[in-house]
């Protein structure tokens, strides 16, 4: 039985979906597969598994299983389910690293790649009474890849004694691609369109698009602040820097000035309630909010780091934020100029409530625009497209849209990818209007002419039809689907790119090609199978497998993780200290204690394998705390990821493995011998030689050859060392790297370790 608080019955009354319960329970009774469409914001995420729940789909000890394109959504909508349900410990949720999941879970909220892994154990998911695929319109490649084995499933699942259902939720509609025939040949999906209480929204076009839309959208948000009636204002741009940016610029001009009263309660300056000296102003007010945002000098967060998921890779492009930061200087905009044109704002003006949202932020942090404002003050939240469709944010009347939004490309032939600022689609430029109008109607700013809205795709191609192949097609032999290019995708991607990494995986030993009935096939080997079960691109997994021959399963695991993540050293010249004379001091001692390193390892230089597994035991035993990495340059980030990664695949290894070879973990790993040293560079020689790169010699008759110019077997252009590489100034003779990232004119190498 569920009880829910009054609060909680109320806000719930007041969704769309709510008077709509009957009729989605009886739809999914009665039919196999239902799609429900609905505006963001309906309640489909935060309803629909409950209705389930109260209709007895997890009385029986099943599970209902909800996938999320995003970690963030998963986690977040976990709670709050849990806590409308008054049940917090039956709603558990699983990512790649971490959950709650327990015996007590009714419902489970995950990423789609955390299910499709679960389908490679249990094919038939028969713990499962029903699968919710959320968010579909967003195309993620494994939701539409679970989609396309879902169709297959169901019809099985019915035929015994405890169907399946699937339950596929959208917010735009493009249902032609996920009930057309191939997909389901013999039922029909029940469509049910759930109406949102949606008021009208205004939308404003600029007559001219500007060329700098972060000084537009400055201008617009100070316009709408100083003018207009009350009403939350939600800002889109591209990333994090752009949204820390923009808070400074507005925190500048709308200064929060606080003071702390006798009993310790905070009040903010200028606030009518501060005028009337009422303690309640301070009811929401955290003062963490009002510091200035200094991300690489923040304590230590665990859940604010770089996302390196490869199975979802969502929020991947806010963390190649750093690039823009290396190419733009400290990204100061001329400030002055823009101030000039505005004017000073009027004496009376409120204090902004200024908050951000993207999907590298902390929970904590993002959880904030959930709360209260503070009385006497405007939210405002600069956010990424995470606010599109994932996150909806209560009180929005006014809806800020810069028009464009970071994506990540690849080139399907050499697999080089690049985080590329792109126009949004129109479907997307909808959705980010229709947040404006979940209250009363609302305007919805486009920082752009209308006839560049015009000249937007009307949807945004899905990840599926760009994305390389290679562990999809492992993923999908591994389910024994032998013919890839048959299987059901909502959009099928091109065959030609299904084949080359078929090819590349045969190569691998992944596959092994057989002839039935004149026929070529690439089938599964045991290989195959085994290198399938780690989240890993295959030849990473590859790599484990070998070091399993030779003992080696610690020191592997501990390097892959290590050349998984960004850079875990940074370079001297980019070390910061509070002041120039720190900043001397500091690059003084991570030169000293380098050297120190090399010396103790015996490595011959910085960027070396054993190097990189002695920084890893160094961040260990300071516990990963920031400051104490910091003052050896480590990258604590992109070390506790790492170390999450290891922790992952010790417990992989150690429940696939019959020998008692137990993966070390939390004692000190004693450092390679030499012996082992020499196994493991050449194992990584082996491993990535199609990643491995040669310093161009310039000195025989190649001088217009650029400085820093590699050559690979992949490309015919010249690569380069990623200047957040410790080696990008070393440039020695061999190097292997992980990617090749497109920044400007110049194709990066990523990840890069030197094995001359
Ligand atoms: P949909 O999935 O249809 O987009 P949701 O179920 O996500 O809709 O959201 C329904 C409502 O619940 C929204 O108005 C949203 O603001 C609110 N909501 C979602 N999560 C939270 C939360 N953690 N705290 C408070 N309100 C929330
Ligand atoms: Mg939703």
């Amino acid at each position: 039985l569920v009880e829910r608080s009054e609060d909680i019955q109320k806000s719930r009354a007041e969704l769309p979906i709510f008077a709509e319960e009957m009729r989605i329970v009886e739809a999914i009774n009665e039919n196999l597969v239902t799609v429900v469409c609905g505006e963001t914001g309906s309640g489909k995420t935060t309803q629909i598994p409950q209705f389930l729940y109260e209709a007895g789909y997890a009385s029986e000890g099943e599970l209902i299983g909800i996938t999320e394109p995003r970690r963030v959504a998963a986690i977040a909508m976990a709670q709050r389910v849990g806590i409308e349900l008054g049940k917090p410990e039956n709603v558990s949720y699983q990512i790649r690293y971490e959950g709650t999941r327990s015996d007590d879970t009714n419902i489970l909220f995950m990423t789609d790649g955390v299910l499709m892994k679960e389908m490679e154990q249990d094919v038939m998911l028969k713990k499962y009474s029903v699968i919710l695929i959320d968010e579909a319109h967003e195309r993620s490649m494994y939701s539409d890849v679970l989609i396309g084995m879902l169709s297959r499933i169901v019809p099985l699942r019915a035929k015994t004694a405890r169907p399946l259902r699937l339950v596929i939720m959208s917010a735009t509609l493009r249902l032609d691609d996920f009930t057309h025939k191939k997909l389901f040949p013999l039922l029909t999906p029940k469509v049910i369109k759930v109406d949102a209480r949606q008021f009208p929204v205004t939308v404003h076009f600029e007559k001219r698009t500007p060329d700098d839309y972060i000084s537009s959208a400055f201008r617009k948000t100070c316009r709408i602040h100083e003018t207009l009636p009350p009403g939350a204002i939600l800002v889109f741009v591209t990333g994090q820097n752009e949204v820390r940016q923009l808070i400074a610029k507005l925190k500048k001009r709308y200064p929060v000035v606080y003071e702390t009263d006798k009993n310790g309660q905070v009040l903010v300056k200028g606030t009518k309630e501060w005028k009337e000296k009422k303690a309640e102003a301070a009811k929401n007010i955290k003062l963490e909010d009002f510091k200035e945002e200094t991300p690489e000098k923040d304590e230590l967060d665990t859940d604010d780091v770089l996302d390196a998921d490869d199975i979802n890779e969502r929020g991947a492009a806010e963390a190649f934020d750093d690039y823009e930061e290396l190419e733009n200087g400290d990204g100061d905009m001329n400030d002055g100029a823009v101030e000039n044109t505005i004017g000073a704002p009027p004496v009376n003006c409120e204090p902004l409530y200024c908050l951000p949202l993207y999907s590298l932020l902390s929970m904590g942090k993002q959880r904030r625009v959930f709360d209260e404002t503070p009385a006497g003050m405007r939210l405002c939240v600069i956010s990424t497209n995470v606010a599109e469709t994932s996150l909806t944010i209560p009180g929005v009347k006014y809806v800020i849209d810069g028009g464009f939004e970071k994506r990540r490309l690849y080139d399907s032939i050499t697999g080089v990818s690049r985080f590329a600022v792109c126009r949004i689609s129109q479907a997307s430029a909808d959705q980010r209007a229709g947040r404006a109008g979940r209250i009363s109607a609302g305007h919805a700013y486009r920082l752009y002419s209308s006839a560049v809205y015009q000249d937007c795709v009307k949807f945004a191609d899905p990840e599926i039809l760009s994305k390389p192949a290679d562990q999809l097609v492992l993923h999908l032999k591994s389910m024994n689907i032998v013919k890839v290019v048959n299987f059901p995708f909502p959009s099928a991607p091109d065959e030609q790119m299904l084949e080359a990494a078929e090819k590349r995986l045969c190569r691998l030993g992944a596959l092994s090609e057989t002839t039935v009935n004149g026929k070529t096939v690439a089938r599964i080997t045991k290989l195959g199978k085994t290198l399938a079960v780690f989240p890993l691109a295959p030849s990473y997994a590859k790599f484990i497998a070998m070091a399993d021959q030779h003992d080696l399963m610690n020191h592997a695991i501990l390097l892959i993780s290590l050349l998984s993540v960004r850079e875990p050293l940074i370079p001297v010249s980019s070390l910061r200290g509070a002041t120039p004379e720190e900043t001397k001091e500091l690059m003084k001692n991570v030169l000293k204690e380098r050297r120190r390193w090399c010396t103790q390892t015996g490595a011959r230089r910085l960027g070396d394998l054993k190097v990189l597994m002695h920084a890893a035991t160094v961040a260990e035993s300071v516990k990963y705390n920031a400051r104490e990495c910091e003052k050896v340059g480590l990258r604590v980030k992109a070390l506790v990821e790492a170390r999450k990664l290891r922790q992952q695949l010790t417990n992989i290894v150690n429940a696939s493995c019959k020998k008692e070879q137990v993966a070390m973990l939390d004692a000190q790993l004693p450092p390679p011998t030499e012996q082992q040293s020499q196994l493991l560079r050449q194992m990584v020689v082996a491993s990535f030689s199609d990643r491995l790169a040669r310093r161009v010699d310039r000195s025989v008759g190649q001088e217009e050859v650029q400085k820093g110019a590699y050559e690979t077997t992949l490309i015919t252009e010249h690569v380069f060392i990623d200047p957040c590489s410790v080696l990008f100034t070393e440039e020695p003779e061999f190097v292997i790297y992980q990617e090749l990232v497109q920044v400007n004119e110049k194709k990066l190498m990523t990840s890069v370790c030197a094995v001359d």
